[in-house]
């Protein structure tokens, strides 16, 4: 089979061809179809495959394999037939968006060498952003607006994106901002005297096409600053999203615009302060009622023994627990509280002659297959969760009765 013939770069602004099918086939991806010639581009260069439709079948994607054959991956293969001639209809939305996303990409790339000297590494379009990044472990910001500002000067002077095709080495030798991947005959796109790079991929015919391009931010990637931009459209929406929660903001705050990042942080400090206060009085309320329970306790070998479920408490509660007998100088606790996820948190206390009575590697060995506990700790306090809440009753009841029974060893001896 022959590979399809490449009419998108001919006619790149074509929206209906026929086209005659070759093959139907059926690939990991889904079915697919290969057509004689197309004017769907094929994903390559960080652009995405175009959309569109063959018949009445829908194109979702469209990619070249290793043999220069161009899959069209669709949705209805059973109404095509191979052999046949249906018409090829063109998802023009979809393309013209990465056409003004992939020439964008080409004049930041372009301005971001010339006028700073910062070079591209690789290259992302994305259904949000798209993203370049650099050869550079750091960017000031006023170098982003700078190449930003300048950018946008030359769509607006309307430059025209042209292309023309050159043997490698007569391409090689303008010495490109980036290396030649290809061999034979290479395809240069030039935005007027801006920029200048080999691309198989499509452009809009102009740089007013482009409409806008806004830096949205940075991040860092492999030690490199990996650059995010909005283009076209896309920075029209971006703004008009970006005002409305400013708005929004505004009337949730009472505040203008600038104020409202004082006001956040004032407002966060403040829910710090208040989280902080609540805190230490919910520790100093669990002290007094929780040494109030200890108090009243049974004893055993001179310590309060205590059993409780705390469920109905704070979830808080076992953690505020845990500081609290850090006061009480002896104690024998064992405390269940079942979690809403269906799980339950446990926590034993030995403190005093109890530790002698019972040994935690006892309670370990005993009393853990009756929760499936996982969990462990360093004298006096061991605490952990267990899978199997409905044991509770018996996990608590056991550690009473292993304590008495360890009771008895320590008194006879
Ligand atoms: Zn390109």
């Amino acid at each position: 089979m022959e590979p399809t013939f490449p009419q998108f770069y001919q006619d790149p602004l074509l929206l209906e061809l026929m086209v005659g099918i070759q093959k139907l086939v059926q690939t990991p991806k889904g079915p697919a179809v290969i057509t004689d010639r197309t004017i769907c581009y094929p994903e390559g260069g960080g652009q995405p495959g175009d959309r569109g439709w063959i018949g009445t079948a829908a194109v979702l994607d469209t990619a070249e394999d290793a043999d220069g054959r161009i899959l069209h991956y669709v949705d209805g293969l059973n109404s095509l037939q191979e052999g046949k001639e249906y018409l090829m209809k063109l998802d023009w939305g979809h393309r013209f968006e990465y056409m003004q996303q992939h020439t964008a990409q080409h004049l930041i790339s372009g301005i971001l060498h010339s006028l700073k000297g910062i070079g591209t590494v690789a290259v992302h379009l994305g259904h949000d952003c798209l993203s370049i990044e650099t050869d550079r472990s750091e960017i000031d910001p006023e170098e982003i607006t700078a190449v930003e500002d300048r950018v946008n000067e030359i769509v607006r002077l309307n430059v025209p994106v042209t292309f023309q095709e050159l043997p490698f080495e007569e391409a090689q030798a303008l010495g490109l901002r980036r290396s030649i991947k290809v061999n034979g005959l290479v395809r240069l796109v030039s935005i007027g005297e801006f920029d200048i790079i080999a691309c198989g991929g499509l452009h809009v015919q102009s740089t007013a096409h482009i409409k806008q391009v806004l830096y949205k931010g940075s991040e860092m990637i492999r030690g490199h600053v990996r650059t995010h931009w909005y283009a076209g459209d896309r920075v029209v929406e971006q703004i008009r999203s970006n005002q409305r929660i400013v708005g929004d903001l505004g009337v949730l705050f009472s505040a203008q615009p600038h104020e409202l990042l004082a006001r956040a942080a004032e407002l966060q400090r403040a829910a710090a302060d208040a989280q902080y206060r609540l805190q230490k009085t919910q520790l100093q309320l669990v002290k007094k009622t929780f040494g109030d329970l200890v108090e009243s306790s049974p004893r055993i070998l001179g310590c309060p023994v205590l059993t409780i479920d705390v469920t109905n408490e704070l979830d808080t509660y076992p953690k505020l627990v845990s500081e609290a007998v850090l006061d009480i100088p002896l104690l024998a606790l064992c405390l269940v509280q079942q979690r809403t996820d269906g799980t339950l948190t446990w926590m034993v206390v030995l403190k005093g002659a109890v530790e002698k009575a019972l040994p935690f590697a006892v309670v370990r060995e005993r009393l853990f297959p009756v929760l499936q506990a996982k969990g462990g700790g360093k004298p006096p306090l061991w605490q952990g969760i267990g899978t199997k809440a409905e044991g509770k009753e018996e996990f608590l009841h056991g550690f009473v009765e292993l304590l008495n029974q360890g009771a008895v060893g320590v008194e006879t001896h």
